[in-house]
């Protein structure tokens, strides 16, 4: 039997409810951040980042980052070119920055670079970040509904198929040990994990480091930050040290 296209409506007993049929045997839920599986297993928090994306039309040659601790906090702006159009987007905690100042500051950015916002439509997704477990007995948490996601970047989709992978394999062999690679999955949402929950306690206090603090640095930091961080060997002790 399929359920393809078939909403999940809920959970009862750790069963999922869909129209008039429920899943009992096994459950992979990967309903993404908002994951309504995750919520009723009772697992929620404000450990999220709110990001907002236009589509717009054009040819874009080259994909852009840009981040400026002191104009846009602790976030970057981002252009990633597709055929015909650019993703035009940014992110943020909204404890450290409004979503109203958010938006304030992504369309001035936009309005200097002469990208033409009222071209497109305006979405705005969650990315969530925090991890609350894999397996709860016969139902597994995969990708952005577990948070998996890299808590620095925001980026998810190979951590999202391969927790599914994980999964699958769980319940193809019940008796396998999948907990040396979950933990090695496990380490992008550690990156900036710990750091985040500090985050929400002591919104103004982060905000006043990064914007202040950290702004401060800004001219060093830009010079800097994307010598050594282009370089491939430290990128790779610099993320498997904050991963471990
Ligand atoms: C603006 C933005 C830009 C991003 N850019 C990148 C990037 O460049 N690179 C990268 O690696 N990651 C990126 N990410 C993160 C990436 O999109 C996610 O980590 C990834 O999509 C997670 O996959 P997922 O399958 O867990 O969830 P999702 O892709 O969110 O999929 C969840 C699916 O579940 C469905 N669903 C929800 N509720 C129900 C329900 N009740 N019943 C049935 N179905 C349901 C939804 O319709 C959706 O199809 C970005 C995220 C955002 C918000």
């Amino acid at each position: 039997m399929t359920f393809a296209e078939t909403p999940v409506r809920g959970l009862d007993k750790n069963e999922a409810i869909l129209n008039d049929e429920r899943i009992d045997k096994y459950l992979i839920a990967a309903d993404g951040s908002t994951s309504i599986i995750r919520r009723q297993l009772g697992f929620n928090t404000d450990q999220i980042c709110q990001c907002i994306e236009y589509p717009v039309p054009g040819d874009f040659e080259k994909l852009e980052i840009h981040f400026d601790l002191k104009k846009y906090g602790l976030t970057y702006v981002w252009i990633f070119p597709h055929k015909g159009y650019a993703s035009v987007g940014t992110g943020t905690l909204p404890s450290m920055v409004p979503a109203s100042e958010m938006s304030e500051r992504f369309n001035r950015w936009a309005l200097d670079k002469g990208i033409d916002l009222a071209k497109a439509e305006r979405r705005a997704h969650p990315i969530y970040f925090g991890y609350h477990g894999f397996k709860h007995g016969n139902i597994f948490l995969t990708g952005d509904a577990a948070s998996f996601a890299c808590s620095i970047d925001g980026e998810g989709i190979y951590q999202a198929i391969r927790s599914g992978e994980i999964a699958a394999k769980c319940i193809i062999d019940p008796k396998w040990n999948y907990k040396s690679e979950l933990r090695d999955l496990l380490k992008y949402h550690r990156y900036g994990g710990w750091i985040i929950p500090w985050m929400l306690v002591f919104p103004k206090l982060s905000r006043n480091i990064v914007e202040g603090f950290g702004g401060m640095l800004m001219p060093a930091i830009s010079t800097i930050v994307p010598l050594v961080g282009s370089m491939k060997f430290v990128q790779r002790a610099g993320l498997g040290i904050i991963g471990k």
